[in-house]
């Protein structure tokens, strides 16, 4: 039998060195009858029980066996009519807002919510129900995330096992490396390899039974001439709009209405953010308006605010292991609910940043808003699920569990005091 071998990096947490590690593997094997290594056992650290990658229907499929978490009249619809789905956990007076996934690309995002949730079903002591109540919006942009899961799973499908599927986010991650060094270097602007492991990945990957949205994608992907594997790298929403720029006075607004192109950075430098596509275009032509699905954000936080006593919200995006926060200088509030969450995470704090994504205007809107990026490794969708290295997948989702539990006691806390003053 014809084998090959892997070589891989084991990086050891605890004794802080690397070495090779050398995994024979199979010409030809196949990836459902490749037996995982338990914890412990494994050449790669790391935990292989389960597949960590969730594509739109598996969310769905999650989300409908919450028991304690209960789901509510959707938020609002997409273009497509794709449902915004919306959860509560608890019943208590100290209200928060949970959202993830305004770019579909950030795939671990609407993971980690899931899982959070699913935790929160499993321990409900670890959050009292009668003092708190904690709004999901797991899937804020449903369309983008039919379109960025159904490219994924052309490469990692449902019965890659989870050493397989660990292996697929290695590479992910090498080739987007690569590449990133070759713009720095080189300013260069031809095809990714990351983007290129998907060139298979076209809108035919798209079931039929979201035959318009598959039109619409298909449309742009056409009209702006973009490249193969694009729909690996889906941020914006199915009519191509990106949801976070998506704001009133937005950035690059007169290129828009010029249909001038304005490129990317790195691993998206050969796509403009100024027509619709995967990332940054802030609105459709003829002019400015706002997506179905911020109109249904807006009107959520607007109508919670009026009626409850909201502490604040977490926004999820990846990555970068950051927490940006709207620093005031004669009120702590947001500095001292951004430095708790630091605390159980040790994400980096920040209060500098760009006005233009509506992130901000919630922060704006809202005290107590945290939009945390979460993961410290480049390249979404694929390399924040790598565990292997730095146990980056463990980390993300055990260090932001802790600190959502922990960081809401101190906004119940805080924001007497401010209320107070
Ligand atoms: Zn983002």
């Amino acid at each position: 039998m014809d084998h090959f071998l892997f070589a891989c990096v084991k990086i050891n947490n605890f004794l802080k060195s690397t070495e090779i590690v050398y995994v024979i593997i199979e010409v030809g094997d196949s990836m459902t009858r490749f037996t995982d290594n338990q914890k412990g056992s494994s050449h790669f650290f790391g935990d292989y029980k389960k597949a960590r990658i969730l594509d739109y229907e598996q969310m769905n499929e999650h989300l409908d066996q919450l028991k304690i978490c209960q789901e509510h009249q959707e938020i609002g619809t997409t273009t497509f009519g794709y449902p915004i789905r919306y959860f509560t956990y608890g019943h208590g007076p100290n209200h928060v807002i949970l959202t993830a996934g305004t770019h579909a690309v950030e795939l671990i995002t609407n993971c980690f919510l899931i899982h959070f949730m699913e935790y929160l079903e499993k321990y409900p002591e670890t959050i009292d129900q009668d003092t708190y109540t904690l709004h999901f919006i797991p899937i804020l942009n449903p369309e983008g995330t039919i379109v960025l899961t159904s490219a994924i799973r052309t490469v990692i499908p449902r019965t890659t096992s989870p050493f397989w599927e660990e292996l697929f986010c290695i590479q992910y991650y090498m080739n987007a490396k690569v590449e990133d060094s070759y713009v720095l270097e080189n300013q260069n602007q031809e095809d990714k390899l990351q983007m290129w492991m998907f060139r298979y990945a076209t809108p035919d990957c798209i079931d039929d039974k979201h035959k318009n949205l598959k039109k619409s994608i298909a449309r742009i992907i056409e009209k702006q001439k973009l490249p193969r594997g694009v729909m690996a790298q889906w941020s914006s929403n199915g009519v191509g709009i990106d949801l976070n720029a998506n704001v009133w006075n937005p950035r690059y607004e007169k290129e828009v209405l010029m249909g001038k192109p304005v490129y990317h950075e790195l691993r998206l430098n050969q796509i403009s953010m100024t027509s619709p596509g995967p990332v940054g275009c802030p609105f459709r032509l003829p002019e400015f308006q706002l997506e179905p699905e911020n109109k249904a954000l807006f009107h959520f936080y607007e109508t919670l605010i009026e009626k409850e006593n909201v502490l604040g919200s977490f926004i999820y995006h990846a990555c970068g292991n950051l927490i940006y926060y709207i620093d005031h200088p004669n009120d702590s509030y947001n500095r001292i609910v951004a430095q708790t969450y630091q605390k159980y995470t040790g994400y980096q704090v920040l209060s500098k940043q760009r006005p233009t994504t509506v992130d901000y205007v919630l922060k704006k809107r809202l005290k107590g808003t945290l939009l945390i990026e979460l993961g410290n490794i480049r390249a979404t969708p694929l390399s924040q699920f790598v565990d292997s290295i730095d146990s980056v997948y463990s980390h993300i989702m055990e260090d932001n569990t802790k600190a959502i539990i922990e960081t809401i006691k101190t906004m119940k806390i805080q924001i007497h005091n401010y209320q107070k003053n």
